[in-house]
């Protein structure tokens, strides 16, 4: 028991150095991982992979108690596939999810357009489809 504890503090401290301002940018991590799995079907280490390419530095531990917790919420649905000799589980957007990300996609574009006043709609701007 004791030992557990000391990991888990050990991986939150660790994922503190990792993933900097974590609350506030946890929302997008999350919208993220819904834009994804809305296209098609992701398991954790590809998304933690996309999610550093994005600048997102997310440990497992991070990544896969924010995965669980979406599939309870109704946002995703998930399948355990053989990957070799081990497991992987597959997470897939449910209808609520897309509706969910539907919603998140208006309100993105209005707080983008306040937030970053400047920034032409397809000029300059990567947009990540
Ligand atoms: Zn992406």
């Amino acid at each position: 028991m004791r030992t557990t504890f000391f990991l888990s503090l050990r991986r939150v401290i660790r994922d503190l150095v990792h993933m900097e301002h974590q609350d506030l940018l946890a929302g997008f991590v999350r919208l993220h991982i819904l834009h994804h799995a809305a296209e098609g079907d992701l398991y954790g280490q590809w998304m933690i992979e996309e999610l550093g390419r994005h600048g997102y530095k997310l440990s497992a531990g991070t990544l896969y108690p924010m995965l669980h917790a979406m599939e309870r919420r109704g946002y995703l649905t998930s399948r355990t596939e053989r990957a070799g000799r081990s497991q992987r589980r597959i997470y897939r957007a449910t209808p609520l999810g897309c509706d969910a990300l539907a919603l998140a996609r208006e309100r993105m574009r209005e707080l983008f357009h306040e937030v970053l006043p400047r920034e032409e709609p397809d000029h300059g701007s990567i947009s990540h489809q």
